[in-house]
């Protein structure tokens, strides 16, 4: 989970969100609209009986809040809560498993603020079933030397080329989350082609100058820091609550780049 605002348990519950898978949540920064309910939620974890570790990636500032909080208000919790500075893992991933890659890269803002790239690793290559029955190849360890691009030699001595037997392997798909901040071309090699950039769009242009004064974007700058970094999709959030609607920061960055959509909530996005 990324950001952990005061409603979140109200919106797991919305959304039917089954808070026991949760066990690693990334705060970008301090300000209480991206980590007010974090205390909140492990409380309700504890209560619940929690066992699975949580693991909790955030500034350094901000642990050094939360840690007496945590300590006040979730005494005796069955689970280790374990803290992750952000800071400390600058230049390598702040996560990773056998499938995905998280990495923390730093933002402009009020406070020291960070966004994520969350990228899978390359996957291996397609094995074609009709290769498997023609060769009769059923050793586990060819079928995975031929997922990884190996050729393969059949007992008789023949090498039949990695391009018969598999097609390319599916595409790693990306995200990257960057809220809260002034555009940060700096980012943009980083997030190069990324799948999803969800982006700050607090501020439509005739607020340019308060998004410059409170280090946040406006809708139209989200849009142009999308074509630097060649999203393929942006998602513009964290609107000022001064607009009833959004529509005219869509239109907004829409002019600069055609694939963008809201952040409404309850939004669910394929890649
Ligand atoms: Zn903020
Ligand atoms: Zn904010």
């Amino acid at each position: 989970m990324v950001d952990c605002a005061e409603a979140t348990q109200l919106q797991f519950m919305r959304y039917r969100f089954r808070d026991s898978r949760l066990g690693h949540i990334f705060i970008s920064h301090s300000h209480g609209d991206h980590c007010l309910g974090l205390v909140g939620l492990l409380s309700s974890q504890s209560l619940w009986g929690r066992r699975d570790d949580i693991n909790i990636y955030a500034p350094n500032e901000l642990i050094d809040m939360l840690m007496p909080q945590i300590d006040f208000f979730v005494k005796n919790a069955g689970f280790n809560i374990c803290f992750r500075p952000i800071e400390d893992a600058m230049g390598r991933p702040l996560y990773e498993d056998e499938e995905i890659e998280v990495t923390a890269f730093p933002l402009i803002h009020r406070v020291p603020c960070f966004g994520f790239l969350f990228r899978e690793k390359p996957r291996e290559r397609h094995i074609k079933r009709e290769s498997i029955e023609r060769y009769g190849i059923g050793n586990a360890d060819d079928i995975k030397h031929i997922k990884r691009g190996g050729d393969y030699i059949t007992p008789d001595g023949t090498v039949i080329p990695n391009q018969e037997l598999t097609t390319p392997p599916t595409p790693p798909r990306s995200y990257a989350y960057s809220s809260d901040t002034m555009p940060n071309a700096a980012n943009a090699e980083l997030l190069d082609g990324v799948d999803l950039l969800y982006h700050d769009a607090t501020y439509a242009e005739a607020e340019a100058a308060l998004a410059e004064a409170m280090c946040h974007s406006t809708a139209r700058q989200a849009a142009g820091f999308a074509v630097m970094c060649k999203a393929k999709k942006l998602m513009l959030g964290h609107y000022s609550s001064r607009y009833k609607t959004e529509d005219r920061l869509l239109e907004e960055a829409v002019k600069v780049f055609p694939n963008t959509v809201l952040a409404n909530e309850g939004l669910r996005m394929e890649l």
